[in-house]
């Protein structure tokens, strides 16, 4: 999925554009930047390729997705639905607004469980976030079914699948809103940076002065604007942008790259007797970041993952004991560390994390083997790299 590995001179040339200036922010200065607006420029380019009304530039993937959930009015005491399976920038998120987290099964398809999260639905639910983990997406005709029918807000956190579609619409624009994340490891990154995408303009609205600290940004005298309500600095500079900027122009390659390789993977893999594949949602295609599949038990999974890598082949996670994409490492989760008081809300509703029982996400976590696709490697290496993947886990089975 790494987007670091095509960094070459056009990001190079965007970046340079902004260091001629130094005009290194994304807001004023307007005579001084050469008529350069990289982070405005990346935002209308962003939304056309998501086909979405609207984009959102953030600093990252965690502040997308604050920013996203603050812009819709989720705030403290508000409940929102995650998966056991994601990132810990879920909960931070949500946390971080005084709004609680509803940890839930997930399923086949590595993502929301659809009856999971109509069982978790109490007066106080907000929001549904299905995490799009790992190149491919949760069943959003299913999710978007109850969030009509509970009045509900469905927020995709499309971090790790952007480019993958769902019923022909891009990820991150088939919910209210969508979220993205470019950091160093992401499809395409701008080192650091995240994007909030929606069709609704009051969202956009909101998103647009709470990222910058409730600026209405009406005018060109940043001194002079008013704001209509909190917010915070969530911005991304100018720097990050410009390299966003030579990155989009190179998803469309990205994609098709990882979609050639996965597929040599793939299909190295499908007559192996034991080994399975995550099931994709009906009307969804994957971005191919990952090749995800499973071992026919828990003790063949951590077998096969050992001896992959015995064997030389790199990038393939294991996430059940994986300190940052499952539950069983959230430690500080689990026990409410935080540096100072968390709010009454959080300590009051959440559920005990220690005690629920999360053993249907175990059973399809346990037997995951997640392989990350990469695009640098030139075809012969990616037929090696299939046949030694499957000589190793066919001789453990
Ligand atoms: C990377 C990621 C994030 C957070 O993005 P950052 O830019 O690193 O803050 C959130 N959700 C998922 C699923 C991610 O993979």
């Amino acid at each position: 999925m790494p987007g670091f590995e095509v960094f070459g001179a056009e990001e190079r040339k965007q970046v340079s554009d902004v260091l001629e200036s130094g005009v290194l922010m994304r807001y004023g200065f307007d005579g001084m930047r050469n008529g350069h607006w990289k982070a405005k420029e990346f935002e209308t380019a962003f939304a056309e390729r998501m086909q979405a009304n609207h984009c959102q530039l953030v600093s990252s993937g965690t502040a997308a997705l604050t920013v996203a959930l603050a812009s819709a009015g989720v705030g403290a005491g508000d409940e929102v639905i995650m998966p056991t399976f994601t990132f810990v920038a879920s909960f931070e998120s949500i946390m971080m607004l005084g709004a609680v987290p509803v940890l839930v099964d997930i399923d086949d398809t590595l993502t929301l469980d659809p009856e999971a999260v109509e069982a978790a639905i109490t007066p106080k639910t907000r929001c549904v976030m299905p995490v799009h983990m790992c190149g491919s997406m949760a069943d959003l005709r299913k999710l978007k079914d109850i969030c009509s029918k509970h009045d509900l807000i469905l927020l995709e956190d499309a971090c790790q699948a952007i480019g993958g579609t769902f019923e022909g619409k891009p990820l991150g624009s088939y919910g209210d809103l969508g979220c993205f994340s470019f950091d160093y490891v992401k499809t395409i990154t701008c080192g650091e940076g995240g994007a909030v995408i929606t069709n609704k303009e009051a969202y956009k609205i909101n998103a647009d002065q709470f990222q910058d600290h409730g600026h209405d940004h009406i005018g060109n005298d940043r001194g002079a604007e008013t704001h209509p309500t909190l917010g915070y600095n969530f911005r991304i500079s100018e720097l990050n942008a410009a390299v966003g900027l030579a990155q989009l122009d190179k998803l469309d390659g990205i994609l098709k790259c990882q979609k050639h390789h996965y597929t040599i993977l793939r299909e190295a893999l499908s007559g192996v007797e034991g080994v399975s594949f995550r099931r994709v949602p009906e009307g969804g295609e994957e971005n191919y970041s990952f090749l995800n599949i499973y071992l026919p038990t828990e003790a063949l999974a951590k077998k096969a993952h050992s001896a992959l890598s015995e064997a030389g082949i790199d990038a393939c996670f294991y996430w059940y004991t994986n300190n940052w994409h499952y539950i069983n490492g959230w430690e500080h989760l689990k026990e409410l560390k935080a540096l100072g008081r968390l709010p009454q809300e959080i300590r009051q509703q959440m559920q005990d994390l220690n005690s629920t029982d999360f053993s249907k996400s175990d059973a399809w976590m346990g037997r995951t083997i997640s392989c990350l696709v990469k695009i640098g490697w030139p075809e012969a290496q990616v037929k090696d790299r299939a046949a030694t993947m499957r000589r190793v886990i066919t001789d453990i089975l």
